[in-house]
């Protein structure tokens, strides 16, 4: 008989989203017509910027005739994107990134689990608590972690605790790492790192060997022009860290799929017998045999966000969401909760009040109020305690939902 993975029994059972939706769908079927107001999952509800659909319908008749049709594009992505991606995302803000040192990709999800394969068994790797799941499951299914102890914590992973005194920033951990994974502005804590933080990280990580896996899929949501977008704003970057950047959350491609990795030729790995390698070649290879390109049609769309139009559109959806964002911030410190993030990142992250647990407070918010919130403890250990709200949705339905969590009576 085949032999299965068995490293995918060590996953915790109960997935997030699975669960969430198993209550919600169970309090719908007993509570007929219900209108229920979904601020859990974190996926955009605004749709695409006109820019990117006028280049993506241009795209799809192009691909229609003898002259313009296109087969198998590069592995890495067309030269035109990746060039302004290169300039516009990075070179006008100061940071030495060149286009061949971007790879286009359909997601950062697959980019943040793919990046493994290019990396040992053996690394120390370091990940926060609470943490995009991804990060961990994917380690888990690698093999670079032991059990599931505690149902909490693998064994093999080194966990940051992010909580309330450290501002949900990850601190340097005093042993030593070989990769940490960073993600600013954070999902689900909303918290943003400062460009003195980066640089402790950067100088920890060059001290140290260290490889920093830093996802910069909520960069646009950052309103302080001082705080930085970047990794590689910080000198140093190019030795010590791979970027993850996505269309998904500053475009809306969620369900349009095109993210890109920024890999530095500069970094270096080393092999179990001391020699060094190029992680850009390892990286190029490894796209090159397993992935074939995103397709020629989205890709247009995807450069159409650096069009004067696309910028235009793409901030003025950023700006839709952090409005909304700024409602739940205020709305619910204004009946005294505890509430963090929100202004960097479309995402508050509220202490629960009356000392109830993350699930507590989930069900009385959907017994209650009728809406869905993520539990935060569904993120890690840390995150109990704690709940999500997302700002991706529509103006009425933010303010709605903040007028039935403000006629609550709970006792904060
Ligand atoms: C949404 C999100 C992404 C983007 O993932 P895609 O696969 O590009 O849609 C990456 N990282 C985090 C933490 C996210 O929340």
């Amino acid at each position: 008989m085949v032999k299965v993975n068995s490293n995918y029994f060590k996953l915790k059972t109960n997935y997030l989203f699975p669960e969430i939706n198993n209550r919600v769908n169970h309090f719908i079927e007993i509570n007929n017509n219900i209108n229920i107001i979904r601020l859990g999952i974190g996926d955009v509800t605004e749709p695409l910027p006109k820019a990117c659909c006028l280049a993506m319908k241009a795209a799809v008749d192009e691909m229609g005739t003898d002259h313009g049709f296109h087969g198998y594009g590069p592995e890495q992505g067309y030269d035109w994107l990746r060039k302004a991606i290169a300039y516009h995302d990075f070179q006008i803000r100061g940071c030495d990134i060149s286009s061949e040192e971007i790879f286009i990709s359909d997601g950062s999800k697959c980019d943040t689990s793919n990046i493994l394969n290019i990396l040992s068994n053996d690394n120390r790797i370091a990940v926060t608590d609470p943490v995009y799941p991804v990060y961990v499951d994917s380690n888990v299914m690698a093999g670079n972690t032991g059990n599931n102890f505690e149902k909490t914590h693998y064994r093999g992973l080194i966990y940051i605790i992010l909580n309330a005194e450290n501002n949900f920033v990850a601190s340097i951990p005093k042993e030593r790492v070989d990769i940490v994974y960073l993600c600013f502005p954070n999902n689900p804590t909303g918290a943003v790192a400062t460009r003195f933080q980066l640089k402790e990280w950067v100088n920890y990580a060059l001290d140290n060997d260290s490889l920093i896996l830093f996802d910069a899929a909520y960069q646009s949501f950052i309103q302080d022009p001082n705080l930085p977008h970047s990794i590689f704003e910080i000198e140093g970057a190019r030795n010590c860290a791979i970027e993850f950047r996505s269309f998904s959350k500053n475009a809306g491609f969620t369900g349009t799929r095109c993210a890109f990795s920024v890999v530095p030729k500069s970094l270096n790995g080393n092999t179990i017998c001391g020699n060094k390698v190029n992680l850009w070649e390892l990286w190029k290879r490894r796209q090159s045999t397993k992935f074939n390109g995103v397709n020629y049609v989205v890709q247009r769309g995807a450069e159409a966000v650096y069009s004067h139009e696309g910028q235009v559109q793409i901030q003025a959806l950023t700006k839709f969401y952090m409005e909304n964002a700024a409602i739940i911030y205020n709305k619910l410190q204004d009946i005294g909760l505890q509430v963090y993030g929100g202004k960097h990142a479309p995402y508050v992250w509220i202490k629960t009040p009356e000392g109830k647990d993350s699930w507590e407070f989930f069900d009385y918010l959907l017994k209650k109020a009728h809406i869905v919130s993520t539990p935060g403890s569904g993120f890690g250990k840390a995150g109990e305690g704690y709940i999500r709200l997302s700002a991706f949705n529509s103006r009425s339905n933010i303010e709605v939902a903040m007028d039935r969590i403000t006629a609550l009576d709970f006792d904060i």
